[in-house]
């Protein structure tokens, strides 16, 4: 019997992608993605999909191959902290910006 003292909590709000407007050239590191460590592309079958779940701005795909829409990325880096594999590394804006492969 469901005690009316406790409701059950809901979410009113569904993150989507820039929900916090797009990021503009602002972000100084962005996530880099290595499919060899990541579980989900390494088995070809979803799995965690942690750097998914905790992106504040829902800029990472639930696909088997992760990936970031560097549009709406904030380059916090919490999917980085969060993937348990460390498949995830961030990398300075200004890598880039001098054309290096990453
Ligand atoms: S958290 Fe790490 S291992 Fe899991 S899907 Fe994301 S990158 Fe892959
Ligand atoms: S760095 Fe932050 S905003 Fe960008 S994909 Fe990772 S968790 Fe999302």
């Amino acid at each position: 019997m469901v005690d009316s003292r406790f409701k059950v909590l809901t979410s009113a709000s569904t993150a989507g992608p820039g929900d916090a407007g797009r990021t503009g050239s602002w972000r100084v590191e962005r996530p880099v993605i290595d499919y060899s460590r990541c579980t989900p592309a390494k088995s070809g079958r979803h799995a965690c999909h942690l750097c998914w779940l905790y992106c504040p701005d829902a800029a990472v795909t639930k696909t088997i191959e992760p990936t970031f829409d560097l549009e709406y990325c904030k380059g916090c880096g919490i999917c980085a902290e969060e993937c348990p594999v460390k498949a995830i590394r961030m990398v300075p804006e200004e890598e880039f910006e001098k054309g290096d492969e990453q």
